[in-house]
């Protein structure tokens, strides 16, 4: 280990494009003028069954405040340079008509690049994804196959069907649906004789959304044959649930790795980003099925993946297949990003506001805690319990020993081509509209997910804005400023998260009935230009409990773990960014004083303002104290922490005050904590 070329992280900053980040930040003048579209959203057309909740048209929610600023940090980041600097989305793509990759990796790009790019109205992004979906629009088959001639697998073209719904939304452009017409009747032509098959057959249920986007579009009804026949071939994640079998970290050996001929069903069933993308089979498959059993299913298979999955920060384990409930196993970005797009999809047409909760969880914690902070390099594995991302073998079920380490494309590239979906996604998704009724007069809109934006949408036929200013996860207040063009009467439903018992609503400084935790609170009045909604939600630390009884420290959305001294080392350069390893530089093996029945009482809590980097380290906006005692038995191996020894613990060490920041600002991290006897 070259241990002379530790920097610390201070350094790294400086040296990595970061220093500069403001400066390089994209000049106004690249952000195009934005006249928002005011588009009625699409509903499910007979005889699929009603969702509960429909997407706003893409472009109806734009991010602001820190939302667009973490978009912008984005834009500046890998996101807005990968073809620039990776030869698997650069100019010899087989998605751009050239010899290179010619598989998942283009498609994955431009499923976060378009919303990236149109939510920013970042004209030079807009270009970068135009080529591609040029080039798809004009080089489909005369049989109406689409994408590189070099392969035929169904399954990038499943994510490059995702990518083609968002730019219709956002640009209107009227190549797209008849591409997509032709295709699909190719493809039901086909899947007789060359049925769904791995990736494809784990994920059908991702082509199902673009099926039904199109379905409600144009109403041909041999998509739902096509919905029908990609359901029969591809694997029953349902049933998989219904009597859930995976109950401890997969082995390698259990899943048949090393006997050759590509993954088993059994690994493919176990992989970790397949179960993220599987929790939205139940929903989306009930929109056509109309089955109550499958529109639970999401809820069931959260249950089965937390019980025996499942980590403080939301995620479940999957390093890469499912891998218990020790902190020390890690979750891949691409999971965190899959699971986040299947809740927003599960809350759409479920209703399920749980959905919302876990959605501002993973947004708030899992998917900036795998990121640096200038969004330049990622990991492929993060851990709640980080105590070192160096080249380590130890916890893995099948992964490498670079999967931890930040960088360019560490273990696999599939992460590096993926992850850009994850912010815009849930950007366009905190807004979604309530239509269970066939006209347009049951309609209302949904405060689902909080953060800082703007919504331009249409109501009972009305154009309606909404500012909603908040510094949400990190304070408790949200205001909501209604403003329909002419006075309208529609229902406005705002998510009460299950952890925020005692919030409190006001239309106009007039208090509403107390809402209920785990809810949707429902406000139908006559909106007049000018309204004005707050919300205030109750941000007192809660501790939850998880591996071997140890607890985990939460407030609001955020979960809060103790930053461990980091020293940054370069492995090497990647092109215009970097591998990363990083390396302890304080005790981390502390247990926490609490009184589990008061975790409030025993957690002193301070604010600062939200920086121009929201997630920073240097300027967390929230830092809780608690008291502590080091636990020497508990240590490290090869790279990982141990597994936590059983709560309650002794230890007769000194009793400190440790201070803990939220989890997505410290990369190296204790988040599950032993407690202290008392
Ligand atoms: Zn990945």
């Amino acid at each position: 280990m070259p241990r002379s070329t530790r920097i610390t992280r201070r350094q790294f900053l400086q040296s990595s494009s970061f220093a500069s980040f403001a400066c390089a930040l994209p000049a106004r003048s690249i952000f195009a003028p934005s006249e928002p579209p005011a588009a009625q959203a699409v509903k499910d057309r007979a005889p699929l069954h009603p969702s509960a909740f429909y997407a706003l048209p893409l472009g109806s929610v734009r991010p602001a405040g820190w939302l667009r600023r973490q978009l912008e940090i984005q834009a500046a980041g890998l996101s807005g340079h990968l073809d620039e600097t990776w030869p698997d989305v650069g100019p010899n793509s087989g998605w751009l008509g050239g010899t290179g990759e010619s598989w998942e990796r283009g498609p994955y790009y431009l499923d976060g690049l378009i919303p990236l790019a149109w939510l920013l109205d970042h004209r030079p992004l807009k270009a970068k994804a135009q080529r591609y979906i040029d080039w798809i629009l004009t080089h489909q088959a005369s049989n109406g196959m689409i994408g590189p001639t070099s392969n035929d697998d169904w399954w990038p073209r499943i994510v490059a069907l995702k990518a083609l719904t968002q730019f219709q939304e956002f640009t209107g452009d009227g190549r797209v649906i008849p591409l997509m017409d032709r295709y699909f009747r190719y493809q039901l032509s086909q899947l007789s004789t060359r049925p769904l098959r791995d990736w494809g057959k784990f994920r059908w249920q991702d082509e199902v959304l673009s099926v039904i986007w199109l379905y409600n579009r144009t109403g041909s009804a041999y998509l739902l044959d096509l919905a029908r026949l990609l359901h029969q071939q591809g694997y029953d994640w349902v049933a998989q649930y219904a009597n859930f079998q995976f109950k401890e970290k997969i082995t390698a050996e259990y899943i048949k790795l090393n006997e050759g001929g590509g993954l088993k069903d059994l690994a493919l069933s176990t992989h970790g980003v397949n179960n993220g993308q599987a929790v939205k089979t139940g929903p989306v498959w009930s929109v056509v099925s109309g089955s109550d059993v499958d529109r639970k299913a999401a809820a069931q298979m959260i249950a089965d993946l937390d019980r025996y999955h499942g980590l403080p920060n939301g995620m479940f384990s999957c390093d890469e297949h499912l891998s218990g409930r020790d902190p020390s196993q890690g979750s891949e970005l691409c999971t965190v990003v899959e699971y986040m797009f299947s809740l927003e999809r599960a809350l759409a047409i479920t209703g399920d506001p749980a959905f919302g909760d876990r959605l501002e969880k993973l947004a708030c914690n899992a998917l900036p805690g795998t990121l640096t902070d200038d969004m330049w390099a990622h990991q492929y594995n993060q851990e709640p319990n980080q105590v070192e991302c160096s080249l380590h073998h130890k916890p893995w079920v099948s992964d490498g020993p670079e999967s931890n380490l930040f960088g360019l494309e560490p273990n696999f590239g599939c992460c590096t081509a993926n992850f850009h979906q994850g912010w815009p996604k849930f950007a366009a998704s905190l807004f979604l509209l309530s239509g269970e009724q066939a006209s347009d007069q049951g309609d209302g809109l949904i405060a689902a997910a909080y953060a800082p934006c703007e919504v331009h949408t249409m109501v009972r036929g009305t154009a309606v804005h909404i500012a909603e200013e908040t510094l949400y996860p990190f304070r408790g207040t949200v205001k909501l400023t209604i403003d329909p063009a002419v006075p309208l009467s529609f229902p406005l439903q705002l998510r009460i998260p299950a952890w925020a018992a005692g919030a409190s609503i006001a239309v106009n400084g007039k208090p509403e009935p107390q809402p209920q935790p785990g809810s949707f609170a429902r406000i139908e009045r006559t909106w007049r230009f000018g309204d004005r909604v707050e919300v205030e939600f109750p941000m007192q630390p809660r501790i939850s409990r998880w591996f071997h009884d140890s607890v985990a420290i939460e407030r609001g959305p955020l979960v809060f773990s103790y930053g461990i001294g980091e020293s940054w080392v370069k492995l090497r350069d990647r092109g215009m960014t970097a591998d990363w390893q990083v390396y302890p530089l304080t005790p981390w093996n502390y247990a926490v004083q609490l009184d589990p029945d008061h975790p409030a009482a025993n957690i002193s809590v301070s604010e600062s303002e939200v920086g121009d980097v929201p997630f920073a380290r240097k300027t967390a906006p929230v830092q809780l104290r608690v008291k502590a005692r080091k636990v020497p038995a508990w240590r490290a191996e090869d790279g990982a922490a141990d597994p936590l020894p059983q709560s309650p613990v002794a230890s007769s060490e000194t009793e400190e005050e440790i201070t803990l920041i939220p989890y997505a600002t410290a990369k190296l991290r204790i988040t599950s904590f032993p407690v202290l006897k008392s």
